[in-house]
């Protein structure tokens, strides 16, 4: 049993944007050490979060509506509390529910993933650098 380390930094952009994270993460699978196993990818952040999804223009667009579409039912009148801090509660509640990291099998020194699956960061609170970390576990 075996593991590997490793972790990266994205700078995004905008307030609200997927960022296609496959192949970086497949290029730091290459030098992580196990070669079959576990991978475990998580964002240190409590106002983006991480999927596993298609990557295409339309949903990128819907994924800018989802937060709100999400939550505007619980905003209540006063609005969000945290609001009040750094006006950012919608995005703080919207990593709450989508999850800072996925597990995907490891196989030969990649993530396993799907056609039309990629592994994306969602940013709800950008432009910020975000930190990914990488975890394999294997051999
Ligand atoms: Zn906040």
């Amino acid at each position: 049993m075996a593991i590997g380390y490793s972790h990266f930094l994205v700078q995004t952009e905008r307030k609200t944007q997927v960022v296609n994270l496959t192949e970086k993460i497949r290029e730091a699978c290459a030098g992580l050490g196990p070669k079959n196993g576990i991978l475990l990818i998580g964002v240190r952040h409590t106002t983006c979060a991480v999927c596993v999804n298609e990557d295409e223009a339309g949903l990128r667009h819907d994924f800018e509506r989802l937060g709100e579409a999400l939550l505007d039912p619980f905003r209540g009148q006063d609005g969000y509390r945290h609001d009040r801090i750094d006006d950012n509660a919608q995005a703080h509640l919207t990593s709450i529910l989508l999850g800072q990291s996925v597990t995907l099998p490891l196989r030969d020194r990649l993530p396993v993933l799907g056609t039309w699956q990629s592994i994306l960061l969602l940013e709800m609170d950008g432009p910020r650098p975000r930190t990914l970390d990488l975890t394999a576990f294997g051999e």
